[in-house]
């Protein structure tokens, strides 16, 4: 029975479920659910990420890494850590700039948070012997300072949704139509403030969760984070909910399992959960991220080493960077104690 015909079936017994709950199901699912099953990234599966348009993206999240660990004074044990590896992409770019300071790579402690199954394969061959694994925040190490990365993750972590009515806010949820097939619907919900009717806003208390956690890590054990993710820079509104397989958008209720599941992070919330765990945030555009971290001179080097491939590289640097492509949907999110902010991110 696939997973729509196990939650239509499911819903016709208990009732109607939240979206959170529905993205829950869709990517995690023990049995069918994307990342337990099918997760395919890259030009040949359903979905293309940063690390993967070029290595120059992991090249300077090392270098990025590199400085902030310099910033702690070089603790000579850290715990290395990325949410969400994926194919493990970023984190072999990460790695091969690190070499660039030994005593960093030597004093590193690769973890990877990872719920996937496969991925986690994917992420052994990629990555050889070194890494360990946690299913969540909870699994790490507290005993040393923490440098953690994650590129779209938190757009994973699911998302409540609310719509205003002429009767006020109500709660979308996934039921059922007159013949049985999943559908969208509304339940009241108590939610405070006014909206225009038909106005939708998303909340995620699981990315919300996820930076408060961190950020309280970080405050006890030092370190610093940077979450690269699509998403919104200031409080706003409208559905974001979003189904990919093979790099086209298709309907999240008709995919259910099958598709990559996501919602825009909302960076606002992000910042201020981890701002109230006493930890301090700042966002930038995933655009000025890098070229403060130099991806132009990078860029340079790569063709001048390889002028056959010149045309590729500047390819990849407008779409990593251009305003119309990854360069301003995509934010990078830094979060740290003080008293230095970490590289890129210190005021202009
Ligand atoms: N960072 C990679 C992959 C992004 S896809 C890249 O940029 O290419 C999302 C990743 O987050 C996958 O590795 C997926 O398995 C993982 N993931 C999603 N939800 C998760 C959760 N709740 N806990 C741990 N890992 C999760």
């Amino acid at each position: 029975m696939s997973l729509r015909d196990r939650l239509a079936a499911e819903i016709a017994a208990g009732g109607p479920i939240g979206v959170a709950e529905f993205m829950t199901r869709c990517l995690h699912d023990p049995q069918d659910g994307y990342y337990a099953t099918r997760p395919a990234l890259g030009e040949a599966g359903d979905f293309v990420t940063a690390p993967l348009v070029s290595q120059m993206f992991g090249e300077l999240v090392g270098v990025w890494l590199i400085e902030a660990w310099r910033g702690l004074g070089a603790p000579p044990r850290t715990i290395l850590a990325e949410a969400g590896p994926g194919d493990g992409a970023l984190m072999s770019d990460v790695l091969r700039a690190a070499r660039l300071d030994p005593a960093f790579a030597a004093a590193c402690e690769v973890w990877l948070v990872e719920a996937s199954a496969p991925l986690r394969q994917a992420q052994g061959r990629r990555l050889g012997g070194a890494p360990r694994w946690a299913d969540s925040l909870a699994g790490l190490p507290d005993d040393a300072p923490l440098l953690l990365v994650g590129n779209e993750f938190l757009d994973c972590l699911p998302a409540r949704q609310f719509q205003r009515t002429a009767q006020g806010w109500a709660e979308r949820v996934v039921g059922l139509d007159d013949a049985g097939a999943l559908a969208f619907g509304l339940r009241p919900a108590a939610l405070a403030g006014d909206a225009p009717v038909r106005t939708v806003i998303e909340r995620s208390p699981a990315q919300a969760a996820f930076a408060a956690e961190l950020a309280a890590r970080i405050v006890r054990q030092g370190g610093a984070a940077l979450l690269i993710d699509y998403g919104r820079a200031e409080p706003g509104c409208g559905d974001t909910l979003q189904a990919l397989q093979r790099h086209r958008k298709v309907d999240p209720l008709a995919s259910a399992g099958e598709a990559d599941l996501t919602v825009h992070v909302d960076f606002p919330a992000v910042l201020a959960a981890a701002r109230e765990a006493g930890a301090s945030a700042a966002l930038l555009t995933q655009a000025e991220l890098l070229r403060r971290l130099g991806i132009e001179a990078r860029a340079a080097a790569l063709k001048t080493a390889r002028p056959d491939r010149a045309d590729a590289i500047d390819r990849q640097l407008q779409r990593l960077t251009a305003a119309d492509q990854m360069g301003e949907l995509f934010k990078a999110a830094a979060i740290w104690t003080e008293p230095a902010p970490p590289p890129a991110f210190e005021a202009p």
